[in-house]
């Protein structure tokens, strides 16, 4: 998984946060996305969490 890019539907935004912080050792930016899938499960994902560059 590509971790400074993680895509979460909203049941999954918080594991999505606690790994990007786990890999970055920095706090994410979030957005919201449509038509991609969740990272963690087979859901359309709801966010994009990502570096701020
Ligand atoms: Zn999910």
């Amino acid at each position: 998984m590509d971790s400074r890019k993680i895509y979460a539907c909203k049941d999954h935004v918080e594991d999505a946060m606690d790994d990007f912080i786990n890999y970055e050792e920095t706090f994410p930016i979030i957005e919201e996305v449509k038509g991609v899938k969740c990272n963690y499960c087979e859901n359309d994902s709801c966010y994009i969490i990502k570096s701020k560059e």
